[in-house]
């Protein structure tokens, strides 16, 4: 496949299956001794490999018939098909705004006339959204046309051009287990698979394996859009490591819905993304992940709300001041409010949301101590009249200079599902491009790929998971480096400084 550009360099090779690059990654360390802070600069060098063949991607929705679940597969298909449709201002046309890959540029570097900027998508080659093939489960039988209906997202002239081409989609049955989502949800599950956990586990694998042979596609990644489930402990011996997980499926002791897919696709040796913010991924989970190589990531997409905090908040202490507290109400009408009006539920969501700003005080000594950190408040509403159309309001009161207060409030309205749509797609094709990355060093030259924890995707993640022991990044901007700068790297080109020193010099 051709390339939109070719890197000149000799520590870049391309070949007909991959690119490989020689890449210098510097870095800091800092060590305190005989009373002196030093600081040393270090330099490892890497070889990362890509692999240049683009598969065909299969991608398996859990929660296919909700909001989220129909929107995505609406708005690919409506993209497919370059559909327009009139609404009362005017003709819209189908677009990816919102996704990060297909709609944000990245800047290579400049030219004759200034900045040359390209579609983030391609830095590297990626499976292009048009082509992703769908799939999924949902506890409700409806089809994906009546589902797309009974979420209320799309316009009417856009859901009637889509209708025929969603009506032959069917999500399959589900994995229902009714304590772990809310009960006012007990009335759309008719969808659902008997049997015990085992069995159904191999079912979920049955299905995975059917889709994968009728579709005819190369890869398939689970995602799960389904429903936020309550917390479920970790206890030893229950789901604590891989093998007690597995012996705790086969004999029907307490496993989440969301861990139990976790669980069918990493046997089946599919990446598996989890888009809500419950702990579906036990350390059982995690460990049975790295055992068979698989990538995992989640927790929760980072849409709306917590989205403009991660940058609010980092602008704030960046800038010198001292946040105090941060209030956040919302209300939204959609069965995703219904479902988080129960509080086991609400608790998973307001967990997921409320250490996004900890690295942001963290970093921030001079004005944080070590025990020191804003108020921080969450309150989610079901208000059905509003729909998916959800409210956000948010008040940030900082300390500024000598006593004085600086209170900043928003308020924010955005249907959720159009927000969360283009993160479902951009976790999809990063997780598929991370696949298709392995690197070595100079001193452990045997290839390997990433952590099977795949943090690289955090800036889609409200409550991003990483592997134990290594650092959160919340800060939007600083997630959005870690991948444009790592995707530089697979093609040998510095990080993006923006210095600009060409530009400082008499
Ligand atoms: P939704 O309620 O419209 O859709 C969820 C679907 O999951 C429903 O169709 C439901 O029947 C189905 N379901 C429930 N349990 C299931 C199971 N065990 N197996 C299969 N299907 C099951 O909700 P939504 O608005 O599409 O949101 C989906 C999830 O994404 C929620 O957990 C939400 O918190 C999370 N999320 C959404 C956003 C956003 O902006 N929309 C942002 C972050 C996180």
């Amino acid at each position: 496949m051709a390339e939109p550009f070719v890197v000149e360099s000799p520590d870049v090779a391309y070949s007909k299956d991959f690119i490989e690059a020689q890449y210098t990654y510097s870095t800091a360390h800092v060590c305190r001794e005989g009373g002196v802070t030093k600081v040393r600069p270090c330099s490892t060098r890497f070889t990362f490999r890509t692999a240049r063949h683009v598969p065909r991607l299969g991608l398996m929705l859990v929660g296919w018939g909700g909001n989220n679940g129909t929107t995505v597969t609406a708005a690919v298909l409506a993209n497919r098909l370059g559909l327009s449709w009139m609404t009362k201002t005017g003709r819209k046309k189908a677009n990816y705004y919102g996704s990060l890959l297909q709609a944000s540029t990245v800047c290579l570097g400049a030219g004759p006339t200034g900045d040359v900027y390209v579609p983030f998508r391609d830095l590297l080659p990626m499976v292009h959204p048009n082509d992703i093939v769908f799939d999924g489960w949902d506890i409700s039988s409806l089809n994906l046309a009546e589902a797309m209906r009974r979420a209320e997202v799309l316009d009417w002239a856009l859901q009637e051009q889509l209708w025929p081409h969603m009506e032959q989609m069917k999500p399959r049955p589900s994995i229902y287990i009714p304590e772990f989502i809310a009960a006012n949800q007990e009335e759309r599950a008719d969808n659902v698979l008997r049997g015990s956990k085992a069995e159904q586990v191999e079912q979920i694998r049955r299905d995975i394996r059917d889709f994968r042979a009728s579709s005819g596609v190369d890869k398939v990644i689970v995602l799960w859009t389904a429903n936020t489930e309550r917390f479920c402990d970790v206890v030893p011996g229950l789901n604590d490591t891989a093998d007690n997980l597995l012996r705790a499926i086969e004999r029907g002791l307490e496993v989440s819905p969301s861990t139990l897919f976790a669980v069918a696709s990493i046997l089946e040796g599919c990446a598996y993304i989890n888009g809500s913010p419950q702990n579906t991924f036990v350390p059982g989970a995690v460990e049975l992940a790295a055992q068979r190589r698989v990538f995992i990531c989640g927790d929760d997409f980072k849409s709306g709300q917590t989205k403009l905090k991660s940058v609010l908040v980092d602008f704030l202490v960046g800038a010198g001041l001292k946040t105090r507290s941060i209030v956040s109400y919302n209300h939204l009408g959609n069965n995703d409010g219904k479902n988080l009006s129960a509080p086991q539920q609400f608790r998973s969501k307001e967990i997921s949301k409320s250490n996004v700003v900890d690295d942001t005080v963290q970093a921030n000594p001079v004005l944080y101590g070590p025990q020191d950190k804003p108020d921080h408040c969450v309150v989610i509403k079901y208000v059905p009249y509003v729909g998916d159309s959800k409210r956000a309001l948010d008040e940030y009161t900082s300390e500024i200079m000598m006593g004085g207060t600086n209170t900043i409030v928003i308020h924010n309205t955005c249907e959720d599902s159009l927000l969360a749509s283009p993160i479902i797609l951009d976790l999809a094709i990063l997780t598929e491009l991370c696949q298709r990355i392995t690197f070595c060093t100079d001193s452990d030259p045997e290839f390997q790929s990433f952590h099977s924890v795949l943090s690289i995707v955090a800036f889609l993640c409200k409550a991003p998971l990483v592997p134990e022991g290594t650092p959160v990044v919340n800060a939007l901007f600083r997630q959005r480096s870690c991948i444009e700068n790592i995707l530089r790297a697979c093609l040998g080109l510095p990080p993006q400084n923006h210095m600009l020193l060409e530009h400082k010099m008499q």
